[in-house]
């Protein structure tokens, strides 16, 4: 097993990181030994990863991070960095190696306040790794300010400081921030690679693991949520069902009302899991005495924790409610597919008598502006419209007839 074991059909790539890795560790010892730094290098300072949601970005930037910290004692008997088991590598899998500082959005955006302790962190070397490694899961969500503090960064790193951003695409990031970037492209992973996974890693049965690679198309998390927690399972045939429900207003209304409902749902679970804990140890580490009494001038900082808190939670709503529209237009995409007689491509298989029965009811042209309708919702959304009104919008346009 290596670091890059977790990566589904992400090869070509992972050569190209397992290079590096090698080249960088080849700094270091130079380093150390204090020779000069050998002539070339596939090593480079600062990396942007894009690729289709689901196929990986913030899991092969970190598998590389690891494989940049990886201390096993094989890589001087010519074994790759990655070894996925060393103190390195193991605590920058788990999340606890004190030079890797990751950045994800909490909210719509990375705020620059976000980000002020991690750019001062990037310009100090590591403290015990080999790399200070600053990880942006979101670079897509820099804002203005954020992003150009990032620029200067990464403009002016210091020696042994590695910047990994990840975005959707090219366009997504700063042509300024991109062209210092090395970019690496990651593919949409095959049905038949991430229902190998499934069976390989999680234990799933090779027909869950085929059906869930199927049903999300080459989005890795999702798969393996949706092939191992059957409430999952249950809100994806729920979502499925809505198509042939919209047909008066009323069901319509209705429907948005329940897809908002459980988005809800989830956010409100996960806050229940984390703020309250959070909350506890902020006040906590900030010397609160028995009886919640603060000491003075921390308000503003428990003010902030409940801002992020807010950003979250919102957040967590828009994801949730961005699976189920992922899982309509997967559902609209098949009934198209039926209709031009392309039966290959059938996504949602377990659904398929209601495909068809949309399939006859209606005309392509009209299916296709069904899917227009549902990214027309997810760009208001995008744009912060109350979720119910968007959504509302949403299923009155997919009404059938
Ligand atoms: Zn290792």
């Amino acid at each position: 097993m290596t670091v890059w074991d977790d990566l589904v059909g992400q090869e070509r790539v992972s050569e190209v990181l397992t290079a590096a890795a090698r080249d960088a560790d080849a700094l270091v010892t130079a380093a150390a030994a204090d020779q000069p730094p050998p002539e070339s290098s596939k090593m480079t300072h600062a990396w942007l990863f894009t690729g289709p949601p689901g196929a990986g970005r913030n899991q092969t930037a970190r598998a590389f991070a690891a494989a940049l910290q990886c201390v096993s004692p094989d890589r001087a008997l010519g074994g790759a960095p990655g070894c996925g088991f060393c103190d390195g590598c193991h605590t920058v899998l788990i999340g606890t190696h004190a030079d890797i500082t990751t950045v994800a959005a909490v909210g719509a955006e990375i705020l620059v306040k976000d980000m002020r302790d991690t750019v001062r962190k990037s310009y100090t070397s590591p403290a015990t790794g080999r790399w200070q490694i600053i990880l942006v899961e979101d670079a897509e969500r820099l804002n203005e300010k954020s992003a150009n503090a990032v620029l200067k960064a990464v403009e002016e790193p210091a020696p042994r400081t590695v910047w990994l951003l990840c975005a959707p695409s090219l366009e997504d990031v700063l042509p300024t921030i991109r062209s210092r970037c090395r970019h690496l492209n990651l593919s949409t992973p095959s049905v038949a690679a991430v229902a190998d996974m499934l069976v390989r890693r999680e234990g799933v049965e090779p027909q869950v693991a085929e059906a869930a690679a199927r049903a999300t198309q080459g989005h890795v998390d999702r798969a393996r949520r949706l092939a191992t927690d059957p409430a999952a399972r249950a809100r994806r045939a729920a979502v499925l069902k809505l198509p042939l429900r919209l047909d008066e207003v009323g069901a319509c209304l209705k429907a948005a009302q329940e897809l908002v409902d459980a988005a809800a749902e989830d956010a409100k679970q996960l806050a229940e899991e984390m703020d309250g804990k959070e909350t506890e140890e902020l006040k906590a580490a900030l010397g609160a005495v028995q009886g919640g009494r603060l000491p003075r001038g921390t308000a503003g900082v428990i003010k902030d924790l409940e801002d992020m808190q807010k950003r979250r939670r919102t957040r967590t709503q828009r994801d949730s409610l961005d699976v189920a529209l992922t899982d309509l237009t997967g559902f609209y995409r098949d009934v198209l597919a039926l209709q031009l007689g392309s039966r290959v491509a059938i996504a949602n298989a377990d659904a398929e008598d209601a495909l068809e029965r949309l399939a006859r009811a209606g005309s392509a042209e009209a299916t296709l502006r069904r899917i227009e309708a549902i990214a027309s919702c997810r760009d208001a959304l995008d744009r912060n419209v109350a979720p119910l009104l968007a959504v509302e919008a949403m299923t009155m346009a997919l009404r059938a007839g």
